[in-house]
């Protein structure tokens, strides 16, 4: 295997701790008609044995994800979000704001100017710098936080929002793994990256976006800027969890067979006694599950999305295509299986019409081998 250098500090020393082996780009959603097999590259994440960042290994695909449908919950958590920075005093009116956005939507540069904050242009420095699930997206890592924090007035505040690594590592969300995410943040590896970049964590939020979302404020060392509270307590618990420890992070592994062989055998059961399902959420995370239980249309005729911009493609790597909401209606499913679980309530509200025909929503996380 070739060496792979720490995207943060550009050490060798680590250890490859979740291999799903060849996986499409997930984010490439093909025709559903297209014939040509889609090629697949390795997905794999490593632990950093000397800065703790875990992180995405090679990456040769080229991100080109369609944007999905921003979901109520995402929105939710931003109003929350922005409350409790305001009741924080990191707000202030009349301060200059800049937006590292994330590719897949979520914006809060409108919801923050209505508050009164003032966006500057590219490049330009900032008072208050908010990154959304932003900096995941960067290959480089040392150098998108260098660069953030480049752009900080004086006096200025970093706001980074990530799903957390406890989280991943307490639900085995092994399938946040995906190609196009360089890196997945436990607090305690973020605070070394700051500290190179002169900063450090001075406050932290939680959240139960995803299982478990970080927003963390970091300002200048130099300002007097140390960790509260809320940030000691983070990172006492990624301790306890043992976020740095590669023995932890391979339970990833288990979960991802275990959550495999259990998709395999529920499709299986359901065919067998003659009942539909569909899939609901042609999310990314979705890909990696259905490529590594090996389903394909027999077992799973259809993947449900909102997002007219995936009507008319296929799931990557299978023969799964991708179907609107009107088929809940038409197909009148026995059990429709969700790959996004955050969404469960969303999704009860939002089609009546599975229950109301006697199907049942089935979360595709609890269905274990
Ligand atoms: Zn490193």
């Amino acid at each position: 295997m070739a060496t792979h250098a720490c995207r943060a500090c550009g050490s060798s020393d680590g250890e490859l701790v979740l291999d799903l082996g060849m996986q499409p780009a997930c984010d490439y959603f093909p025709l559903r008609d297209d014939p040509r097999r889609d090629p697949v590259y390795p997905l794999q994440m490593w632990l950093c044995a000397r800065c703790g960042l875990v992180q995405l290994m090679a990456d040769p695909t080229t991100p080109q994800e369609p944007r999905g449908a921003e979901p109520a919950a995402m929105i939710a958590q931003a109003a929350d979000a922005i409350n409790r920075l305001d009741a924080g005093g990191l707000l202030p009116g009349g301060a200059t704001i800049a937006e590292y956005g994330s590719p897949h939507g979520g914006s809060w540069l409108d919801r923050l100017t209505q508050r009164g904050l003032k966006p500057v242009s590219d490049d330009d420095p900032a008072d208050v710098i908010i990154d959304c699930f932003g900096m995941m997206h960067a290959a480089d890592q040392r150098g998108a936080l260098a660069e953030r924090a480049g752009r900080l007035a004086a006096g200025g505040v970093l706001l980074l929002q990530y799903h957390s690594l406890d989280a991943i590592i307490h639900h085995g969300q092994w399938n946040a793994l995906r190609h196009g995410h360089y890196a997945y943040y436990s607090t305690t590896a973020l605070t070394t990256m700051l500290d190179w970049s002169g900063l450090s964590p001075r406050a932290a939020w939680r959240f139960d976006l995803y299982g478990g979302t970080v927003l963390l404020a970091a300002s200048r060392a130099t300002e007097g800027c140390v960790p509260d509270a809320s940030v000691r307590a983070l990172l006492a618990d990624e301790a306890s969890t043992g976020v740095r420890d590669p023995v932890v992070l391979a339970g990833l592994q288990r979960d991802a067979q275990r959550r495999a062989t259990g998709l395999r055998a529920f499709l299986a059961a359901e065919r067998a006694a003659g009942r539909t399902v569909l899939g609901y959420g042609a999310a990314s995370r979705a890909v990696a599950l259905l490529r590594t239980a090996e389903i394909d249309s027999a077992l799973l005729p259809g993947v449900v999305d909102a997002s007219p911009a995936k009507q008319g493609l296929r799931m990557p790597g299978t023969d799964i295509p991708v179907l609107s909401p009107a088929e809940l209606s038409v197909r009148r499913p026995g059990a429709v299986v969700l790959f996004l679980s955050d969404l469960r309530a969303e999704m009860l509200a939002s089609y009546p019409e599975v229950e109301r025909s006697g199907g049942m929503w089935v979360d595709a996380d609890a269905l274990t081998g």
